[in-house]
This record gives structure tokens, sequence and C-alpha cells, in this order.
């Protein structure tokens, strides 16, 4: 399968080149070239299967012509050593937690996936063969630490994770902070959009890529972006386990609400609606970072600077994935607003809704998860049944959430471990030129 670029102007790329590369030569993001239906067979067996076999079918229709059947279901099962399980939050309100990964986020489905099939291309015959590949990633929060645990100890391959300073909670920041090894950490004294820019002018620097060979791992990655959407069928198929009388009812009528911030996470989910995956609409939940809510109210997208708020992971101003969500709708806003309705909401609303649902149905969300609920809730029509992602843990945010509700929360293991490490990382200004003169000295 080839994958073209959203900007139209560079060549097709092979899947090996999409992912080692990351951005194509036009800055355009890549799409594969096709998006094969999955056949009825598939969604009437689905409420059957495993979560790793209903993944890995999705994947064969993504990766299959690529990478041969036993290498692909390696890096599948490798990939799901974790469950995402549905729970019941509240009548015809379910939560779909993403958080029982390594790094207690989603990110850490995209990641394991890309590090394991970036490693499976670093083999001496493929084009990551040649010399250890630079992974850049820029992280708002969550990107980092699950791209460095994915990536951690994997031979071959450096990760560079660039964060702002001051901006990412202590916890998020010791679990990508403390690892060593293959990991450096690189924090920027200015805002995600710098990270952001700092990593993409580095892919474009021609100096640069001669000097190193350099890759993407932020939601920009094909490898990171389409293996997303494998939770997404595993929810309808819990769903459809369930079986309830209402399952008829409920597929026909099932919406998906996601809070949003570089939008890769809902991209890979509308992906899944055309492999025809029946979800009916969905919802992306925003902060007061509302590009995307303004851009279907008005038509127009209207990138700005971020700002800071309770829900900080998803403090995007200019979400890379517009341009393919735009692509896959043949740039139609009639067409995306048919599938799509949003939602924007305040640190005010944010603390309401998680002290709100904890106190209502003793369901503790976190700050990301918080939008998503309200945004459900609010949206859901009568007859329909709703799912939001859970997309991250509400440890991971500790003193915000604990500060809203007054309850404690609880530390998963998993977590506190990180927590133990020491601090390492590399001071850096905004600068491109200051950027780039490190990597070349390294
Ligand atoms: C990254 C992240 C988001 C936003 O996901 P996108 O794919 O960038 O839209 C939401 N919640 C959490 C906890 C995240 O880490």
């Amino acid at each position: 399968m080839h994958y073209y670029s959203t900007n139209g102007k560079a060549p097709l790329a092979t899947l090996e080149k999409a992912v080692v590369k990351g951005l194509a030569e036009d800055k355009g993001l890549y799409m594969p070239e096709r998006i094969n239906p999955l056949p009825k067979e598939f969604f009437d067996e689905m409420s059957q299967m495993t979560f790793q076999e209903v993944a890995f079918r999705v994947a064969q229709s993504f990766f299959g012509e690529d990478i041969p059947a036993d290498d692909l279901k390696r890096i599948v099962y490798d990939t799901l050593a974790f469950d995402c399980p549905i729970v019941k939050v509240e009548e015809n309100i379910y939560s779909l937690e993403l958080f029982h990964g390594p790094t207690l986020a989603f990110k850490d489905v995209g990641a394991r996936f890309m590090a394991r099939l970036l490693q499976y291309f670093s083999s001496p015959t493929g084009e990551a063969g040649r010399g250890v590949v630079n992974v850049l990633v820029a992280t708002s929060g969550d990107t980092g630490s699950a791209v460095a645990n994915g990536f951690l100890g994997v031979e071959g391959i450096h990760v560079y994770v660039l964060y702002p300073k001051g901006k990412v909670s202590p916890i998020q920041e010791c679990q990508f902070t403390t690892l060593g090894q293959n990991i450096t950490a690189i924090e920027v004294d200015g805002v995600f959009d710098d990270c952001q820019a700092l990593v993409k002018n580095a892919f474009m620097d021609a100096e640069l890529n001669q000097h190193m060979r350099l890759t993407s791992a932020n939601s920009i990655n094909v490898a990171r972006f389409l293996p997303q959407s494998f939770y997404y069928f595993w929810a309808v198929a819990q769903f459809m386990k369930m079986r309830c009388s209402e399952n008829e009812k409920m597929r026909k009528s099932l919406v998906c609400c996601v809070p949003s911030g570089n939008f890769g996470n809902i991209c890979s989910a509308l992906f899944g609606k055309r492999m025809g995956l029946p979800i009916s609409r969905f919802i992306a939940a925003n902060n007061r970072n509302d590009v995307f809510y303004e851009y279907l109210q008005t038509g127009e997208y209207r990138p700005r600077p971020s700002v800071q708020t309770l829900a900080n992971a998803m403090d995007v101003g200019d979400p890379s994935n517009f341009a393919r969500i735009y692509d896959l709708y043949g740039k139609s806003h009639e067409a995306i607003t048919k599938d799509i309705s949003g939602a924007t909401y305040t640190d005010e609303q944010i603390a309401e809704t998680i002290r709100q649902c904890l106190k209502e149905t003793g369901y503790q969300l976190d700050p990301h998860g918080a939008c998503g609920y309200r945004a459900l809730k609010e949206q859901l029509r009568p007859g329909e049944v709703g799912f939001f992602l859970e997309t991250a843990h509400p440890a991971k945010f500790k003193d915000t959430v604990e500060a809203i509700t007054g309850q404690p929360v609880a530390i998963p293991d998993r977590l506190a471990a990180f927590m133990r490490g020491q601090k390492q990382s590399i001071p850096m200004t905004k600068d491109f030129k200051d950027f780039k003169s490190y990597l070349l000295s390294q």
C-alpha cells in the first residue's frame, strides 16, 4: 500500500518510508491511499473475538500488504499487552478506559506499535538499517512518556523528547526524564507549539538530515495514529458482547466522544468508520483551545497560539491532524459536520464536571476525560448510547484532581516507580539555531 501527502506535492511513499520519514517532503501528512472496508463477517464475529484478534484483523487491513502476517501478528500482540475496557458510568454513558498501559494514557497504544514497527524496519536490509534512527518527539505531556517508554532500550534507535518547561505535570515529566539509556529529554523554554515547530524545522533542515537520520513519533506518524483505530473496534466488540436486548439498537445509535488536542485520536476513529465500524456519529470535545470547534461552527480554520488549561495534553493551537480529517472528507465542511459535532469547556467547567461526576456516579474522571464525559452527556439524544474516551488515568493529574474533589487519588504502582527516578534533561531555547547546533554536536 502506498501513502500520499495531504499537500499533494510529494511523491507516493511506501509504508517504510512513511514511518521512517514521518512527514512528507511537502510538509504534508501521509495518508493511506486506500481504506479497505472490513467484511460483514468480521463484524458478525467480532463479539466472539479477543482484543488482540480484533486488532490484528484491523491491522491487516492497513498493513497486510507490507508486513508478513506472522510479523504483524507479533507486533500487534506485543503492543496490546493490556486491556482497554468499556466501563459503565451511568445509564447510556460508558467510558472506554485507555489508561491501562505502562504510562497510563492512550498514547501507549500508538507508541508501542510504532516502536515495534520501526524495530521491524531496522533489520539490516531495511531502509532504517543504515545507522541509528533518531526519533524526535514534541510533547504536551503524555506523548513523551508513551514514546520514551515504548522505545526504551530498543537497539538502533535514539529518542529526543522535547517538552515545554513548567507546562507538564511533575508526574508526567518524570515518566520521560528519568529513563536514561537511549532516551534524552529536552526542556524547551516555550510552549508546546514551540516544541512542535522545532521538530518540524528539524525535519525540513537539509544539513541536519545529512548529518543524522531523523524520524518523528508524533501523532502525525502513520505508525502512531492508525493503530489507535484498534480500540474503537474493540469498544464496539465489547458492546456486542454485552448481548443486551438493546444490542441492535445500540449498534445503530452508538455515539463516540473523543477529548481532542492534536486530533490524531479522533482521526483514527474516523478511519474506523470508513472501514465499516458501526458508530453513528462523533463528538470532538475541546478545552479552551477550540480551533476545531470554531471550524465546525464557521467553516473557517484559524489556528492560534495555545493557552494553558487543566487538560494540558489538549493544549494545541494548530492541530496537525486537521489536515487529515479535511482530506478524508474531501475538504467538505458539510461532510465533516455531518459526522462530527464539537464542544468546548473552560477550566471551571472541567472542574465542575469532575466534581459532579464523582458525586453522582462514583466515577473518577481526569481533566481530559471530563471534557469527553460532559460533551457526551450534553449532546446524547434519546435512543442513543454513547461512550467517551478516558484518555489518561486521573493519577497522572493527581494534584489537580485532588484539589478539585478534595478526595485522594491513589497512585498505581507502575506510576509510583517512575517518581523514584532521577530527573535528567537538557535545557533548550525555542530558537531553532540552538536546537540544530545541539543535534549537530551529537
Ligand atoms: C494526547 C492526549 C489527548 C489528545 O489526543 P489527540 O490525539 O492529540 O487529539 C487527550 N487526552 C490525553 C490524556 C492525551 O494525552
